[in-house]
């Protein structure tokens, strides 16, 4: 433990923003990681508690209390080798894991928590800067041969677990990219896409091999991207490999198929957010533009902040954004809920950007002129023991251009699963156990699954959680026995 009276002495260390007005005028990050000063100051807060609720409140936990301590003593170099013992991609859940660990930390019962999140970026950024990330290349190779088919962070996760284990791994992308929905989904402004970049050239240079605009298995549904120029059947996979690993996310989204649903400028929140991503990328420009145009999002959630902080970029005339749900509470009632992730109301820093936020609405029906989008009939509703009704005569209308469907994921896209005969349970996910023997194998033989795919849609931090473990459990069957960590 650093500081014994550090948590007494010291508040919680901010890491700053770009203020709005700047920030709105281009899509790079923001945030500026701590400065040395202000992460040995987070550093001393961390009581090094007995059982540090820190750490099974992580998802893939990560050794919070001993990276603490690492960075309040200056030991960066250690700090990061802490950090990247159970975390592959530190760069990405430092910059946009909502931080469950910090909802379960000890200190948050009557103080502000430990910023954990801000001292996993400051270090993977000062490992980065200082080129102390070095490719682990395996000493000894298996001769085996992994497939991993998707590219988002759980593929890219198991990739690198099994290359460092002595396997030959190839990852199938159908997009022109790796990365999944870090490189396509989330906003750069949230996470600079030449982080990707740079773990890719590790890997590359660990083994792995990355074959690009190749779509496994049959075509992909509307609403899907899909820049594959080349289809990979998956019996030549099952031939030409010794297992395979399904990775390929949960892409189908969630519809409202309601009056008016095909009106010009309805669309669902990646139809917008994706070609963002690829003209920031130095693509060509996004069909859509929201510059002087009424914005409602629909959907609460992650999703539907990044059109919204997308949708100020672009200078809209106003941006409102709608949830089923009722407003959550300001505040969560701490000894009711810590140390697990609380209800309360979140303010993203694209709503701090400028958006109005309304609960209880649900939308009845999109409403157009020849053709185009004009406006949306909404209607309050009222929420009783979790289950809703429309308030009589609370029937509004609001003026909108565009509208983004930002209501989540249904299930990963069935034909995937379905060219290799994978059981799905009853959302349509890939049938796969995460604990005991046989954990992440499908039904089929030696084709596993991990991330969105067998979970359904979830986070960053959960997709690298179960490719790590699923490499492990692959590891195992190809070997009889692994060393890899679970
Ligand atoms: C807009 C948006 C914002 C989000 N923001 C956050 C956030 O801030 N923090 C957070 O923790 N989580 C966030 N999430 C959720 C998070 O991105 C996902 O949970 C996570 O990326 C899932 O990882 P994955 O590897 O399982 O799948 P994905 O990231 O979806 O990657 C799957 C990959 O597989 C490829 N693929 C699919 N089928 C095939 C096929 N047949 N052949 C070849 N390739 C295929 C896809 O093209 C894709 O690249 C967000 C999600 C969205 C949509
Ligand atoms: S729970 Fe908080 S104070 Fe305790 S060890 Fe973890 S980070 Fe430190």
């Amino acid at each position: 433990m650093g500081k014994p009276t550090g948590f007494l002495e010291f508040e919680r260390q901010s890491e700053g923003y770009e203020v709005i007005e700047s920030r709105l005028k281009h899509y790079k990050e923001f945030v500026p990681h701590l400065t040395d000063d202000k992460a040995k100051t987070q550093g001393a807060r961390c009581m090094d508690c007995g059982v540090p609720f820190c750490n099974s409140g992580c998802p893939i936990n990560n050794n919070i209390p001993d990276f603490n301590d690492a960075v309040y003593r200056g030991n960066w170099c250690e700090a990061i080798e802490i950090l990247h013992s159970t975390n592959n991609f530190p760069e990405m859940t430092g910059r946009i894991c909502p931080a469950p660990c910090e909802s379960a930390c000890t200190l948050g019962i009557n103080a502000d928590p430990v910023g954990i999140k801000s001292l996993e970026r400051a270090i993977i950024d000062k490992a980065g800067e200082n080129g102390w990330v070095l490719p682990q290349p395996a000493k000894v190779k298996t001769g085996k041969k992994v497939a991993v088919v998707g590219a988002g962070p759980a593929g890219l996760a198991a990739a690198q677990q099994l290359a460092r284990a002595g396997h030959d791994v190839t990852v199938f992308e159908k997009n022109d990219r790796i990365g999944g929905l870090l490189r396509y989904g989330i906003p750069d402004f949230k996470l600079d896409k030449r982080l990707i970049d740079w773990r890719a050239a590790q890997m590359q240079a660990e083994g792995v091999k990355f074959v690009t605009k190749t779509m496994v298995g049959k075509d992909m549904p509307k609403g899907v991207v899909n820049d594959a120029t080349k289809v990979m059947a998956p019996a030549k996979l099952m031939k030409d490999f010794n297992a395979v690993i399904l990775s390929g996310g949960s892409e189908t989204p969630r519809d409202l198929p309601i009056p008016g649903r095909a009106l010009i400028g309805v669309h669902y929140a990646l139809e917008f957010l994706i070609p963002q991503n690829k003209e920031v990328g130095g693509g060509k420009k996004n069909p859509i533009n929201a510059k002087g145009k009424h914005v409602v999002v629909i959907g609460g959630g992650d999703t539907g902040s990044d059109c919204v902080g997308t949708s100020n970029r672009h200078g809209a005339a106003s941006i409102t954004q709608f949830e089923l749900l009722p407003r959550p509470p300001e505040q969560e009632n701490k000894p009711l809920v810590w140390p697990y992730w609380p209800t309360r109301m979140r303010t993203s820093s694209s709503h701090a950007e400028g958006c109005t936020r309304d609960w209880s609405v649900a939308t009845k029906e999109f409403i157009g002129e020849n053709g185009k989008l004009t406006a949306l009939k909404c209607v309050r509703l009222d929420w009783k023991d979790g289950k809703m009704t429309e308030v009589p005569g609370s029937e509004f209308e609001v003026k909108a251009d565009l509208v983004f469907l930002a209501m989540g994921f249904t299930n990963p896209v069935a034909s995937m699963l379905d060219a290799f005969g994978v059981a799905k349970d009853s959302r349509g996910n890939a049938v796969a156990t995460t604990e005991g023997a046989g954990c992440y194998a499908t039904s089929v033989s030696k084709v596993f699954a991990a991330g969105d795919v067998r979970r359904g849609q979830s986070l960053v931090v959960w997709a690298i959680r179960e490719g790590r473990q699923c490499a492990r459990a692959v590891d195992e069957f190809l070997m009889g026995a692994s060393v890899l960590p679970r």
